[in-house]
């Protein structure tokens, strides 16, 4: 176990984030953030009662990804506190509104890092809600419009009430737990695959093994294509084959870098610190592209210009995914039987598992058990 912050004493009473309950609201037990140095501790939620459009949810699992530590110790920008944080929510509708026909209570559901948008925006009416012109409504830690301008508080809860168009439906043939971390990790390396029409025959990198990148190999290997891993541990080539990978190369060797010499056709780049991303292009074929999907805190080295000219080169970014393109990913990892690798946590192991996370040191995804955070005594032995 990592050495890391103190885990935060029990508290004798949970931390109400909303003190009155609105009519017909409900009480969640949930874990969050006071302060960027509180760590996370139990605390209770209020859930507006389902209007006309929503699904009440009773939360199973949710997977705790890096954004999840960010946005708690106000890394990126200082939140809203309280903050209960948790976008990749599974579990089981128990009430519906009156205008939710494609729900019933018992159906198996999922919601990831979009509770609302404005509908309307070009984004929106393409099915991009991630691109919404005006800003999606993230699933924690945002201004709730259609909901009285209330902050949004995510899946580290027992249950959440979320508008049928956000709600995604989870295919028997998946591991709840397992799915979760699809939700984010899954759907926002499936959708740059897809954007680039990936299939059988094509030769895809990945850069970095993390939480993403373990999802990246997956998918695109059931995409049919030949997968190369760039990593900057030899000791993670091993784990990179397991995954299904068909090549690792160290990525700080040179020489392996130059073998690897227009070998790929598109690159998904998952890692969020300041690296140079030139050696990678290095790697791409005429027409090639690189994905980035880590956002870090600090300026890049600076993209050679030339090297994007002579080969056609593409430099992209991508978010997560729209709601219809996330079902899609959810219908087809179910049909080629691709899940998250994770490990489970329970409630009183969260401050710990976030600084496992910070080490790199989880394969490759904690899932949290949400049954746990109703058990007074599993607070005490934290
Ligand atoms: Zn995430
Ligand atoms: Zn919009």
């Amino acid at each position: 176990m990592t050495p890391g912050r103190p885990v935060p004493p029990p508290l004798a009473k949970p931390i109400p984030v909303e003190r009155t309950a609105s009519q017909g609201s409900t009480l969640a037990a949930a874990y969050g953030a006071t302060s960027p140095e509180s760590g996370l501790l139990p605390m209770t939620v209020a859930r507006r009662a389902p209007k006309e459009d929503d699904v009440e949810i009773a939360i199973e699992f949710c997977g705790l990804c890096h954004s999840d530590v960010h946005a708690t110790r106000g890394e990126w920008r200082l939140p809203p506190y309280p903050l209960v944080p948790g976008h990749e929510i599974v579990g089981k509708v128990t009430r519906v509104g009156s205008g939710v026909q494609d729900f019933v209570p018992g159906d198996r559901v999922g919601v990831g890092c979009m509770v609302d948008s404005c509908r309307e925006c070009a984004s929106c009416l393409e099915g991009l809600e991630q691109y919404c012109e005006r800003g999606n409504v993230g699933t924690y830690g945002a201004t709730d419009v259609r909901n009285g301008g209330s902050i949004t508080q995510g899946g580290y809860s027992t249950s959440v009430v979320v508008d049928r168009r956000f709600v995604l439906r989870i295919p028997e043939a998946l591991d709840p737990a397992a799915a979760a971390p699809l939700l984010c990790a899954g759907i926002t390396t499936y959708s740059p695959l897809r954007y680039f029409d990936v299939e059988e025959g094509d030769s895809v990198g990945v850069v970095g093994l993390g939480g993403l990148g373990h999802m990246a190999v997956k998918i695109a290997k059931a995409m049919g294509a030949e997968v190369t891993v760039f990593t900057t541990s030899e000791a993670k080539f091993d784990a990179a084959r397991d995954l299904g990978a068909d090549h690792a190369v160290l990525s700080k060797d040179p020489e392996a870098m130059e073998e690897a010499n227009r070998s790929i056709d598109v690159i998904i780049d998952t890692v969020a610190a300041p690296h140079d991303l030139n050696p990678y292009f290095r790697t791409l074929r005429l027409d090639g592209a690189l994905f980035q999907l880590g956002l870090p805190a600090e300026d890049m080295p600076p993209v050679s210009p030339g090297l994007l000219i002579r080969r056609r080169l593409a430099y992209a970014g991508s978010l997560i995914g729209g709601i219809e393109e996330t079902q899609e990913m959810l219908d087809f990892c179910a049909e080629h039987g691709v899940a998250s690798d994770i490990e489970i946590v329970n409630a009183g192991q969260l401050n710990e598992a976030y600084d496992r996370m910070v080490a790199g040191d989880v394969k490759y995804r904690f899932v949290l058990d949400t049954s746990t955070l109703q058990k007074p005594s599993e607070r005490a032995d934290a």
